[in-house]
């Protein structure tokens, strides 16, 4: 992409306008959540301002256009990451939901006393703890997939947890904290070859690289909207028909039912089975709008220009003395941990946000990764579409004086 073009989708962020503590704000924080641009803020006042009523079974013309609203922002999310029918989209509050969802229901249908679920090491914690908890309630175990010095998962280990009591594989797309785009089509292929299904958790995937779950077989895919440039409180779990017919509700309520008696109820088929009580309809339109504004940047073009931004970032950062980077994965997106030194994480962001500049520090929702470092924590630098190459001069200065303060 042009410096012109990225000025101008710089202009759809009015949040990068503002000042921090008198300067230019410097945001390296997309990882945790991005910025949203124009369209998908007035997309939420538009619908609260004309279409907003309750969905579904509303006679009323309120109540029906914000139905369709709802079921197009499905129709849209669907064919996002290529699912071959849209109601194979579950809108959830977010990645974190969906996840538990699947490790509940699926685990009410599908698990039992001594099977087991693998997850990896470097997996965020809401990819482990839903995990755990129904390993807990189930007598189960959880298995984990080792990394390289790379960051990159031990395939052999891999194939070798694999067994007769595997249950579920339960794998990051790419990594929070160390940029991995692990290779899921052939962690599935795998998984498959033994008839054991695999969620892929995409929230880092989504809004860095193109997405198809078809071609890569998922049987369940997760992400959420904040990550996306859409709003909060929404996200998407993406399940093959096929299970989505075969695990129970998740929560009961509205919406998700066919009939209601003392005696028996009855279940609403999917989607709707998995939405129970009043969606967050104003959030999957929202949610929509952003899908559509990434996809007319193309996400081959954002692939590309972050590849670009990390690829300078790393080699800069790289000028600092005593800089170790985590995660140096072949195949990498746009996030980078690091230390300098014995220097504390939080000390460098905490200085850096006085120049500006937004990075995160400590474990990212990764402990047991972290931990396997044997380290405190890193900072973490993350790219959007919206950085440019002066940030990463600007923050690289800034990163050299506090270093310098701290040493
Ligand atoms: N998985 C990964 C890889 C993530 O980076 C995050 C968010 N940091 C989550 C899951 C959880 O997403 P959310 O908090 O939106 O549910």
């Amino acid at each position: 992409m042009t410096k012109q073009e990225i000025l101008h989708i710089r202009a759809d962020f009015p949040i990068l306008e503002e000042k921090i503590y008198n300067k230019d704000l410097i945001y390296f924080d997309n990882a945790a959540t991005t910025q949203k641009p124009r369209c998908v803020v007035e997309k939420i006042e538009q619908a609260y301002y004309h279409i907003n009523a309750n969905i579904h079974r509303g006679v009323h013309y309120l109540s029906q256009k914000a139905t369709e609203a709802h079921e197009e922002a499905r129709t849209t999310v669907a064919g996002f990451i290529h699912a071959a029918k849209r109601e194979e989209i579950i809108f959830t509050r977010g990645t974190t939901e969906a996840i538990n969802l699947v490790a509940t229901s699926f685990g009410e249908a599908f698990c039992k006393e001594g099977d087991e679920i693998i997850v990896s090491l470097m997996e965020h914690h809401s990819n482990i703890v839903p995990w755990q908890m129904l390993c807990e309630r189930k007598g189960m175990k959880l298995q984990v997939i080792p990394i390289n010095e790379r960051g990159e998962l031990d395939m052999e280990a891999y194939r070798s947890l694999l067994n007769d009591k595997t249950r579920l594989v339960s794998i990051a797309h790419v990594s929070n904290v160390l940029g991995t785009i692990n290779p899921v089509k052939e962690i599935i292929r795998i998984a498959h070859e033994k008839d054991i299904p695999v969620l892929v958790d995409g929230a880092q995937a989504v809004p860095h690289i193109p997405v198809n779950v078809v071609e890569m077989d998922a049987d369940f895919y997760v992400f959420s909207a904040h990550k996306i440039y859409g709003p909060t409180g929404v996200g998407a779990l993406y399940g093959k028909e096929k299970w989505l017919n075969a695990i129970p509700p998740y929560q009961g309520g509205g919406e998700m039912i066919a009939t209601v008696t003392f005696e028996k109820t009855t279940y609403n088929v999917i989607p709707f089975k998995f939405e129970a009580g009043t969606p967050d309809y104003i959030g999957s339109t929202a949610f929509a709008e952003a899908m559509r504004y990434v996809q007319n940047i193309g996400l081959e073009n954002i692939a590309a220009y972050e590849h670009e931004l990390t690829n300078y970032a790393t080699t800069r950062l790289m000028e600092i003395e005593g800089m170790r980077i985590f995660g140096t994965a072949a195949e990498k997106s746009a996030v980078i941990s690091f230390l300098v030194g014995n220097i504390h994480p939080y000390d460098v962001g905490m200085l850096l946000d006085k120049l500006g500049i937004a990075v995160r520090t400590g474990h990212h929702c990764a402990q047991p990764l972290i931990d396997s470092f044997g380290i405190p924590g890193t900072v973490r630098a993350s790219f959007a579409f919206y950085n440019t190459k002066e940030e990463i001069d600007v923050f690289i200065e800034a990163l050299k004086r506090v270093v310098g303060m701290l040493s």
